[in-house]
């Protein structure tokens, strides 16, 4: 983390230098809270380490050092990117955000198959009374949803820089309320073998591809790397899924030998199991519809939250019930806490999404993530 070395004396008048760096004063705190006590994080500045020369001592000394430092704003273009992200650059990606946005905590929930960390972002002050969780990538070939997520999640920390109005409502009044837990990449395997095929993984190169159905490429593949379909994989009624889907490890639908075998399931299993959401959004493509019931457990508020969904997204996106499919991680949530979960099925077309819809989906889709934070 970038830090600006300073005298812990200055760090007794947080008020002040909060004006000096133009932002929130419990924004500041709350990215100044894993700072030592000689270094100063400052949210939304882009400060390179000050190796050489005495920490700042005055307030006046360190609003002339800020002056150098790249301010990052919601028009940065770093910010507004549209990127394809493969595992490795959700990794680069996550390390910018908590460095540039130092009141995002990141921490490490679980590993993949092949080992590659899953990680949770979480915004929010500590004093939030309410959680939401939001996640992207379950399905490997719905990679575009880490897309959308990544970008959402900076224009969110950008706002709360600027003490930005979002669809109406206040970005710092949403961070004092409501407290958000993030995965961007569930299942990383698939999303590389998606994008990269597996000519890297030598040893499971015939496994692949036989599962694969010998194709070309792997752009069909929904499954993690061992082949099972993560959301197919909860304990709500995992059995009917078994009876009617593949019994063998698959590219798309198998729902594995029994629940919960596979680690990007169990990490997500146990998050939510450790700290249960108020409500959660699964983030998935394709067909513009939004999930929200199961087996009749979900709350009265899930109907009324899926009509302004819908008209937040312009009437584009609708509400649907329920559907003949069982043992996702949706199913699950909403079947235990009997609380607000949601399946976003993102765009119109066939998986993979291409690229070139980026914009359109997350213009008809962004105030749905905003409104999902407010309660
Ligand atoms: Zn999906």
């Amino acid at each position: 983390m970038a830090g600006i070395r300073v005298k812990p004396e200055l760090k007794q008048h947080m008020k002040d230098i909060a004006k000096v760096l133009s932002i929130d004063e419990k924004l500041l705190k709350a990215a100044d809270k894993t700072a030592e006590n000689d270094e100063l994080f400052c949210p939304g500045f882009a400060v390179s380490g000050q190796s050489e020369g005495p920490p700042l001592e005055t307030l006046s000394g360190l609003s002339r050092y800020i002056r150098h430092c790249e301010r990052i704003l919601s028009a940065d273009q770093w910010v507004k990117e549209e990127k394809v992200y493969g595992s490795q650059s959700v990794y680069e990606e996550i390390e910018k955000i908590t460095d540039v946005f130092p009141f995002v905590t990141c921490r490490k929930i679980g590993s993949s198959v092949l080992g590659k960390p899953l990680y949770e972002l979480k915004i929010g002050a500590d004093t939030a009374e309410r959680k939401v969780h939001v996640n992207a990538s379950f399905h490997a070939n719905e990679w575009i949803t880490t897309s959308v997520a990544l970008k959402w999640c900076k224009e969110y920390c950008a706002a709360l820089c600027e003490n930005k109005t979002v669809f109406g409502h206040s970005a710092l009044d949403i961070f004092s309320l409501t407290s958000l837990s993030f995965v961007p990449l569930v299942n990383p395997d698939g999303v590389d073998l998606v994008l990269y095929g597996c000519e890297d993984l030598s040893e499971k190169n015939e496994f692949l591809n036989r599962l694969n159905e010998h194709r070309p490429d792997f752009r069909e593949w929904k499954a993690n790397i061992n082949g099972v379909d993560l959301n197919k994989h909860f304990p709500s009624n995992w059995d009917i899924e078994q009876r009617r889907k593949p019994k063998a490890p698959s590219y798309r639908d198998f729902p594995g030998t029994a629940p919960l075998t596979e680690p990007e399931a169990q990490a997500m299993h146990r998050l939510i199991t450790e700290q249960p959401p108020d409500r959660l959004i699964a983030l998935h493509t394709q067909g513009e519809e939004i999930y929200w019931g199961y087996e009749g457990c979900e709350p009265e508020q899930s109907s009324r939250m899926i009509r302004e969904f819908e008209a937040i997204s312009g009437n584009r996106y609708q509400g649907v019930k329920t559907i003949d499919s069982h043992a996702g991680f949706r199913d699950w949530f909403i079947q235990q806490y009997g609380k607000e979960g949601y399946t976003i099925e993102l765009g119109k077309g066939k998986n993979p999404l291409p690229f070139h819809q980026f914009a359109d989906i997350y213009q008809a889709t962004e105030g749905i993530l905003w409104r999902s934070l407010v309660f």
